[in-house]
Order: C-alpha cells, then sequence, then structure tokens
C-alpha cells in the first residue's frame, strides 16, 4: 500500500477530524474535576515535598499526564459531546489507564473487542465514530475505517507522528528502519505498518547482536528465529542491513534509544567507512519530551534517600515501566501500583514486579520516619497520585495511633 498517499487522502475526507470540535472550556472543567487534585497541586507549589507526621513525600518534578495524553483524553470527551447520539467506538484504550478508561465506557464509548489476539471491527457499522487513541493505530485499521465509512476522530499525538515520518522518509531512501521498541505494543505495530523493511529491537542486547551480524555475519537461521515476530515480511538479514534508519517508540529509555542510534552509526562507519556514512545509516530525533522529562527527573529522584518508591501506572504502560526500571537499578524498594485500592494494608501491597505478574508483598511500608519517592507514568491522572498519597498518611498515622 502506499500509505503517504493513503494518509493524504484521509487528510483531505469530511469524514477525517485531528482536531477537537470547539468544546475546549466544557471539557476543560469537566478534566479537571475528574482528574486533577489540590492535594498535589499542593505539594508542587511546595518544591515537590510534603511532610506530615512521619513520611515525607518527595515528587518527581516531571510526573503524570502529559501534554498529548491530555489532549487524546479531550478530544475523546469532545467527541461524546460532539456526537452525543451517534454510536462511538475507540480502536484501544485511549491510554494507558484504567480509571480514565472505565469513564470513556461509562460514556458509552465501545472498545473494539480482541479475539485470539486479532479484533474483531465487525460490530462497526457505515457512519460510526471511531476514536484512534494517542499511539495511534495500524495504517490498515484506518484503511478498514475508512472504507466502512466511519467518521474518524484521529487523537494520535503529533510525537508518534513524527515517527511515522521518520519511517516514511527511510523508506523513500529504501534503508531499513530498526525500530527501538516492543513489537506487540500498539504505538510499534502502528509505527511498523507505515514503515517499508523493518526490524524491531527490544533493547542495547539485542541491537548489539544486529549490529556483530553487520559487521561479522552469522547464523542466519538463528537470526530469523530470535526476531520472528519483530520484521516485516520477506526479512533477509543478508539483504536489509546495508543501509539502515532508526526510529523509536517514543516511550522507550531515552538514554537507551541515543545508546542504539551510535550503535548502528559506528557499525555502519566500520563496515563502509566515514565518507559513505550518509548512504548507510540515517538518524532523526524522535525522543519524545515527556518521556525524556520524566525519566530526567527520576533519575534525579532516586539520587536521593529514598526509604522505598511508589511507581504509579497501567501495568501495559511501557513508559511507566521504564520509571520503575530506573528505580530498580538503584536498589530503590519500588513497586508499580496501578491505583490506590492495590494497597490493602500497611503490611500488604499487591503490585506488579518488573516482568512479572501481580504479587503480594508483606510488610512494604517501613515503620518509623520514612521518605517516599513518588512518580507516576504519562497516562496516570494526578487524582490517582493523590489517592495513594492519602493513603500512605492515613497507615502511617494509624502506625502512630496504635503505638500510643
Ligand atoms: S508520552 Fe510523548 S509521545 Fe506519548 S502521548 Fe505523551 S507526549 Fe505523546
Amino acid at each position: 500500500m502506499d500509505t503517504k498517499a493513503f494518509k493524504r487522502s484521509l487528510n483531505s475526507s469530511e469524514l477525517y477530524h485531528r482536531k477537537g470540535f470547539g468544546h475546549e472550556a466544557e471539557v476543560f472543567g469537566q478534566m479537571q474535576s475528574e482528574y486533577q487534585s489540590d492535594l498535589i497541586q499542593q505539594i508542587r507549589d511546595n518544591h515537590y515535598t510534603l511532610q506530615q507526621g512521619n513520611v515525607t513525600i518527595r515528587l518527581a518534578e516531571a510526573f503524570g499526564f502529559c501534554w498529548g495524553v491530555e489532549r487524546a483524553v479531550a478530544m475523546a470527551y469532545e467527541t461524546r459531546q460532539h456526537f452525543p447520539t451517534d454510536r462511538i467506538w475507540i480502536t484501544n484504550e485511549i491510554i494507558h489507564n484504567p480509571s480514565v478508561n472505565q469513564r470513556l465506557r461509562e460514556m458509552e464509548v465501545g472498545f473494539i473487542t480482541v479475539e485470539a489476539g486479532k479484533k474483531d471491527f465487525g460490530a462497526v457499522a457505515e457512519g460510526d465514530v471511531v476514536i484512534l487513541p494517542a499511539f495511534g493505530a495500524s495504517v490498515q485499521e484506518m484503511q478498514l475505517l475508512n472504507d466502512k465509512g466511519c467518521t474518524i476522530v484521529d487523537t494520535t499525538c503529533p510525537w508518534v507522528s513524527k515517527v511515522w515520518n521518520t519511517v516514511e522518509k527511510h523508506k523513500k531512501v529504501s534503508h531499513t528502519s530498526i525500530i527501538h521498541g516492543k513489537y506487540n505494543h500498539e504505538e510499534t505495530i502502528a509505527t511498523s505498518s507505515f514503515a517499508g523493511t523493518y526490524l524491531i529491537v527490544l533493547n542495547l542486547a539485542e541491537a548489539q547482536y544486529v549490529a556483530d551480524y553487520i559487521l561479522q555475519g552469522g547464523s542466519r537461521d538463528e537470526f530469523m528465529a530470535k526476531f520472528s515476530r519483530a520484521h516485516s515480511e520477506g526479512f533477509d538479514p543478508d539483504r536489509d542491513l546495508q543501509r539502515v534508519g532508526i526510529a523509536n517508540q517514543t516511550t522507550m529509555l531515552k538514554g537507551e534509544t541515543e545508546q542504539i542510534g551510535k550503535l548502528f552509526e559506528h557499525t555502519m562507519m566500520r563496515k563502509y567507512g566515514p565518507d559513505q556514512l550518509n548512504q548507510h545509516f540515517l538518524s532523526f530525533n524522535t525522543i519524545c519530551d515527556a518521556t525524556q522529562e520524566r525519566q530526567d527527573a527520576m533519575f534525579q529522584l532516586v539520587d536521593e534517600k529514598l526509604d522505598l518508591m511508589m511507581v504509579i501506572g497501567g501495568y501495559n504502560s511501557s513508559n511507566t515501566t521504564h520509571l520503575q526500571e530506573i528505580a530498580i537499578e538503584r536498589g530503590i524498594p519500588s513497586y508499580h501500583i496501578d491505583s490506590a485500592d492495590r494497597i490493602l494494608s500497611s503490611n500488604r501491597l499487591e503490585h506488579k514486579p518488573l516482568h512479572r505478574d501481580l504479587e503480594i508483598q508483606e510488610n512494604w511500608l517501613p515503620p518509623g520516619e520514612i521518605v517516599v519517592g513518588i512518580t507516576s507514568g504519562a497516562s496516570t491522572p494526578d487524582k490517582v497520585v493523590a489517592q495513594v498519597i492519602e493513603q500512605i498518611f492515613a497507615l502511617k498515622t494509624s502506625e502512630v495511633a496504635d503505638r500510643l
């Protein structure tokens, strides 16, 4: 498919919307009351610190809703207002946050069902309104919805669109896109649908494997088995790694994306010489500012003396998981939870350890004076963060009361 031509024709369609519908003021008020918190504002105003009893809260200086997420949620709210009686669908979670997605369900926005890993668009009919989430949708999904005659409200974050433009540029000059991301993450699925030839690498170790293959060759079968779900159709490592360009899922660890870019730049330089580098390597900066700011703030926070770290965000949120990785690398007891409901008592906490299923942690809240670091992923409302802090204050207050 000529993805560029398709996007151009979609952009000029009357049924395609990439902006709100003029209900900003009402939606702003609604979102303020549903997602914002006075407590969080108070902590922000107090240099991101709040002390109460024997608890000191240290909040990361950048956390929570990024502007791309806020924009997507506001557009979804506006869509409901603008089409009050139409059937409205969304192709995926609008963002990776259970409470926000639940709000949309209450507003009668239907989620496309997934059967055995495949989305079922059977229930979507001509004239229905379909929202595309903040991390986008594949070009095939857009085409299907366009062919059905649906009204499409595209809330894809402009940073994600920027990555799509990048892979289009790679395709134009017959470079293979090396995408730093998770092959089964919605954003990477969407990005790869716009790419020509592509290979998805999860981390620096996988990138190093590919770089070694470029320089020294290796077992083609082993290569194909290793990346079996992470390449374009017909990909051939012996043919398709001679010219590469770098792209990324916007929420990966930014330091790692930069290292991967440098690795491939050096690899191509060694293989083809500095004067041929431009023919074999392309790189554009596509790391999203919000991800960068949140990770930088986390690095700053974990330099402090913290007794524990609470990382709040959806369990399938890539950027939240990366914040958790930073705390774990520093050896700080760190718990990833998606809401205050996971705090069962001062002795029991349900949390998601990195790359594992939910577990119960006993005695998670240390006794006595404690400093608690707090951050949250780009799709977490302040209100959820405030509920966690209030819960910690309440448990520590009752600990003191019990001792009296
Ligand atoms: S994290 Fe970045 S790319 Fe993702 S929605 Fe937010 S601003 Fe956009």
